[in-house]
């Protein structure tokens, strides 16, 4: 096996891939990755990074109005959204570099090109210079996922997330369809950022399979700051016209809009991988199946990230990547444990999660007590915003362990994060009640609840 180019060849520079091949060279693994586009993937260069630091730009809407009942007079306000985006390509920039230098400084070599399976050990990458093969001991089939939109008439001229950062010229208008993380994300952002912005979700409520209290609280919030938020409701076809797009929905009611988003789901990047001719197993929407170890129907392959459309967390491809280089290259058989993953949805204000909703915590284990609080947080009763706050613990009667803990509010994926640990470490609602609270915080509540 010596003769090999690499011990390990990664193909895509995202979140599992530079984790993957930074941590397995630091073992002393020869690796190479092959990205075609820019280092940090959908995480960094269109996803969680530039969502976040948008999200941060709405918020100040919000600052800057309850800054007055703080006695601060803060005169005429205007937002620059070119400035905004340019700062914003510049930060991505810098971190596309910093991805470079840990994966140079730890002796991977990078190529850039798109890198296509020939067979169990061998990869090709089609480069600017031409074609190269290299041939690897183990081989991470790592290249993400994409938007999907759906097909009918005039869903040419609908955009995806990927092009939201960079959108020319700011949308005053603004359609979102969809119901899940991105739509209601991107949502709350334009709104906040001043797009009068209509959302659109097929179903009954927004945000299916978060709690169901978390999902209608989360709706109520988004239509009191401003987001025309119609569920039940479905674009059947859109036109272009004079003054922007016409989006006609399935009731025969029309919705005008500068800028239409589809943020209906996203499927696994697995065209021209060449997942077929090295005889790698796919799914549903074509997502690589792995067995508990991430290894592919192929031995010597293996996938992680959202390319084996499982959980479709940043977080969470870092977890993989770094049980497969421990399994490969270290002393590490240990597997990775989905329960209990905490996760945060950055609409305005923000939903932090972990563990099972109401109804599904129910299922689960039949007899379950439920501690629930919603509340003006400190900081409005001067504000003058009619913003609440919902927290909630579900806990198991039987072993008193809470089971799943909920929250909307400014900063829920700061205060879950913590609560994640206690809930991983199966915390009990005793260990809560005996736990001291801070005050005054909107967290302590957590601790608070009998
Ligand atoms: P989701 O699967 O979360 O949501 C897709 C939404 O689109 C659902 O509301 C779905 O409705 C709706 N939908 C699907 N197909 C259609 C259609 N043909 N017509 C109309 N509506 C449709 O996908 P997202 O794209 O929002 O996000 C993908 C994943 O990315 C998330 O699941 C999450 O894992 C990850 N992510 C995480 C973030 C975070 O951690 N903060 C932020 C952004 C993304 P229905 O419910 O009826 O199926």
């Amino acid at each position: 096996m010596s003769n090999l180019h690499c011990d390990l060849f990664v193909i895509g520079g995202g979140s599992a891939g530079v984790r993957a091949a930074r941590m397995a060279a630091q073992k002393g693994a020869r690796v190479v990755l092959a990205e075609a586009g820019a280092l940090g993937g959908t995480c960094v260069n269109v996803g969680c990074i530039p969502k976040k630091l948008y999200s941060y730009a709405a918020h100040f809407a919000d600052d800057f109005r309850d800054a007055q009942g703080f006695g601060w007079q803060t005169g005429e306000i205007r937002f620059d959204w070119a400035v905004l985006k340019a700062n914003r390509a510049a930060e991505i920039t810098r971190l596309n570099g910093v991805y470079a230098n840990l994966l140079a400084s730890a002796g991977v070599q990078v190529v850039a090109g798109w890198a296509t399976l020939q067979d169990a050990n061998t990869v090709q990458v089609r480069t600017a210079a031409g074609v190269e093969h290299f041939t690897a001991r183990h081989i991470l089939v790592c290249p993400g996922g994409q938007p999907s939109v759906p097909s009918f008439p005039g869903s040419e001229h609908v955009v995806t997330s990927d092009s939201m950062f960079d959108l020319d010229p700011f949308p005053r208008r603004l359609l979102v369809v969809g119901g899940g993380y991105i739509a209601c994300e991107f949502a709350s952002i334009f709104n906040g950022l001043g797009a009068a912005v209509t959302q659109l979700y097929r179903g009954e409520q927004v945000l299916r399979g978060f709690d169901d209290d978390v999902r209608r609280f989360t709706a109520d919030e988004m239509r009191k700051h401003g987001v025309d938020l119609r569920t039940q409701a479905d674009v059947a076809s859109i036109a272009k016209t004079a003054s922007g797009l016409v989006a006609t929905l399935t009731d025969g009611s029309q919705v005008e809009a500068d800028t239409i988003l589809y943020a209906t789901g996203r499927v696994p990047n697995t065209r021209d991988v060449g997942l077929e001719a090295a005889g790698v197993a796919q799914g549903r929407h074509g997502a690589i199946v792995v067995d508990a170890h991430y290894q592919t129907s192929v031995p010597s392959i293996y996938a992680a990230g959202d390319v084996t459309s499982r959980v479709q967390l940043t977080p969470v491809a870092l977890g993989e990547a770094m049980v497969i280089v421990d399994r490969l290259f270290g002393q590490g058989q240990r597997g990775m444990s989905y329960d209990y993953i905490p996760t945060a949805v950055f609409t305005h204000p923000n939903i932090g999660t972990v563990g099972f909703g109401e109804a599904e915590a129910r299922e689960r284990f039949g007899q379950i007590t439920v501690f629930r609080s919603e509340f003006k947080a400190l900081k409005h009763t001067l504000s003058g915003s009619s913003e609440r706050t919902l927290v909630k613990l579900i806990v198991d009667t039987a072993s008193d362990r809470v089971v799943g803990l909920h929250m909307v509010g400014a900063d829920a994926g700061e205060v879950v994060q913590g609560f994640a640990v206690a809930m991983k470490a199966g915390a009990t609602k005793a260990v809560f009640d005996a736990t001291i609270g801070i005050h005054p915080t909107a967290a302590e509540e957590f601790v608070t609840m009998r």
